[in-house]
């Protein structure tokens, strides 16, 4: 029942919509081709983008930097404040950001509500902060001198966002790089650019009522090449970036040789370890959501079960059962449990990883495939599926961003974290137990060695409270909740000297 056209007049997109905006200003690169955003729901285009060019890059950063000179001088509080009303109209917008969410990446309604209700959380989120960027305060060893910290703001933090999270990676970033008193350069996915177009409408809307100057919200919509923009531009001072790690080691590359910040959220190969002591009803739940939600297109989607082996046949077989009951459908119908994938590229990976496993000697379990017919227009529909593996198959090194789970059993536990560690990301894990020893070994430094370690709950999703991200290839980035704010900032240590002498540190004597 949802009228499209409808909602996409709401949000403020147009049919052919400009490239890049440094806030109430919208611009277009001339001689440049509209690109049609297709939906994975039905394969029907939804509007058309212009892609930007160097020379709307060019403006959107001039009009940054200006704008970060005036947006450092007002009070954090005062920041926070403008936050707020960001928050008040994204919860205004709820229902139709959300639907657009689903339209533009095929996840559920419910999950594409859900990612809006997230940037609302982190909106409160940084209104608090906005209160509480804390330094130290440190005793000086010299008389009457007094040592502190404080943070101030970078300047430009530059933002790449993958499609499978189109706006709430960007409130989690720019949220608070915004209470820090950062300006931001978003560059989202180039599959989904409508959703940061009506996301920057919103924004710009609250800052200019608020007196706030153009260019603390930038957009630039375009591929790869405008995130390599950002990556080597020495005026972005922090870049934070969300998708591959193919892309992250390409953008680690290149912001490293300028010796600038970056912040790194990559792929995951996430896994959960099911004891001979788990409450196996959770462990299916925890199991099936994570590993189909989302069509397994969550950086954070359960890729490996890591089963004991006296639960393995028993548990195998619930597991299957469950599947042969999945809805596989339009994500806008409630029905359905499993949506499309994103785009056909996505559907050849998913058919590529399959092929790849069953020729290193995979047991298929439950049957993947491509969908066709009514319905499954997009041509993007796959069939969850769940492979049979064993740990030093490569595939399993991998993550492939589609609905596949592989199988591993164990005996020990030591060794069932030895396989959970054994690949090269680092980003969620989960155990289902309910032995204490077990509990506790596994959070332990000998236990996973992940960003996110859960106990009988499953790998997928996270709250905004706590830092977000991973380890290894996952780039070592945190960013949202806890004390991830602070790579939002320089910290500066200052001593002052308030008596009417000038000794120096550690007793050193300089006398004439
Ligand atoms: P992707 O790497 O293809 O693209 C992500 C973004 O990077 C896009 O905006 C793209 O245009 C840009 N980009 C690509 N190459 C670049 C380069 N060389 N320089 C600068 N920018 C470049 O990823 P995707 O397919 O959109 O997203 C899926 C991936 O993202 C998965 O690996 C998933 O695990 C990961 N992801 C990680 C997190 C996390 O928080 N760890 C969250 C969401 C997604």
């Amino acid at each position: 029942d949802v009228n499209v056209r409808e909602i996409l007049k709401a949000l403020g997109i147009a049919e052919t919509n400009p490239s890049w905006s440094t806030g109430e200003k919208w611009g277009t690169a001339p001689d440049t081709e509209a690109k049609a955003v297709v939906s994975p729901v039905n394969g029907q285009p939804l509007a058309k983008v212009i892609f930007a060019n160097a020379g709307g890059y060019e403006q959107a950063v001039q009009e940054a930097q200006k704008a970060f000179l005036k947006w450092r001088t007002f009070p954090a509080p005062k920041r926070g404040e403008i936050v707020r009303q960001i928050g008040d109209q994204l919860r205004k917008n709820k229902e139709k950001l959300g639907a657009l969410v689903s339209l533009e990446m095929g996840k559920s309604l419910q999950e594409g509500w859900g990612e809006v209700q997230e940037m609302i959380d982190i909106c409160d989120f940084a209104v608090g902060l906005s209160r509480q960027l804390y330094g130290l305060s440190m005793h000086s060893e010299r008389p009457q001198h007094r040592m502190y910290e404080q943070w101030h703001p970078l300047g430009i933090v530059g933002i790449i966002s993958a499609f499978n999270f189109p706006v709430a990676v960007w409130s989690w970033n720019a949220m608070i790089a915004w209470v820090c008193g950062d300006v931001c350069i978003w560059k989202p996915s180039e599959k989904t650019p409508l959703t940061a177009i009506a996301c920057q409408k919103i924004a710009a809307d609250v800052f200019k009522r608020n007196g706030v100057p153009e260019g603390v919200s930038c957009l630039v919509a375009g591929g790869r090449e405008t995130g390599e923009l950002l990556a080597k531009d020495p005026r972005v001072a922090l870049v934070s970036a969300t998708g591959s790690t193919r892309m992250g080691k390409s953008v680690a590359a290149v912001v490293g040789a300028r010796l600038g910040r970056v912040l790194l959220e990559l792929g995951g190969n996430n896994a959960i370890i099911i004891t001979e002591n788990a409450d196996l009803d959770m462990a299916l739940t925890g199991s099936l959501f994570g590993a189909v939600g989302t069509a397994g297109q969550r950086c954070t989607s359960t890729r490996r079960l890591i089963i004991h082996e006296s639960i393995y046949e028993t548990f195998k077989a619930r597991l299957a059962g469950a599947y042969r009951q999945l809805k596989i459908g339009n994500p806008l119908d409630q029905q359905n449990h499993v949506g499309p994938l994103i785009d056909k590229d996505a559907v050849q990976g998913y058919l590529d990883a399959i092929e790849k496993a069953k020729a290193e000697g995979g047991k298929i379990l439950v049957e993947g495939g491509v969908l066709e017919g009514e319905g499954y227009a997009s041509g993007c529909y796959v069939r969850p599926c769940i492979i049979e593996t064993e740990k030093d198959m490569e595939i399993v090194q991998q993550e492939t961003f589609a609905p596949i789970l592989y199988l591993l059993r164990y005996g020990s536990l030591d060794e069932a974290i030895a396989i959970q560690n054994g690949v090269p990301q680092g980003l969620s894990s989960a155990i289902m137990t309910t032995n204490l020893r077990e509990v506790e070994l596994y959070l332990s430094a000998a236990g996973s060695d992940c960003g996110i370690a859960n106990v009988n709950i499953g790998t997928s999703g996270a709250e905004i409270g706590g830092a977000f991200g991973g380890e290894k290839e996952t780039g070592g980035g945190r960013e949202s909740g806890s004390d991830a704010w602070k790579t939002y900032m320089r910290r500066q240590t200052n001593t002052i000297n308030y008596g009417a002498e000038l000794p120096l540190a550690q007793g050193i004597r300089f006398d004439l």
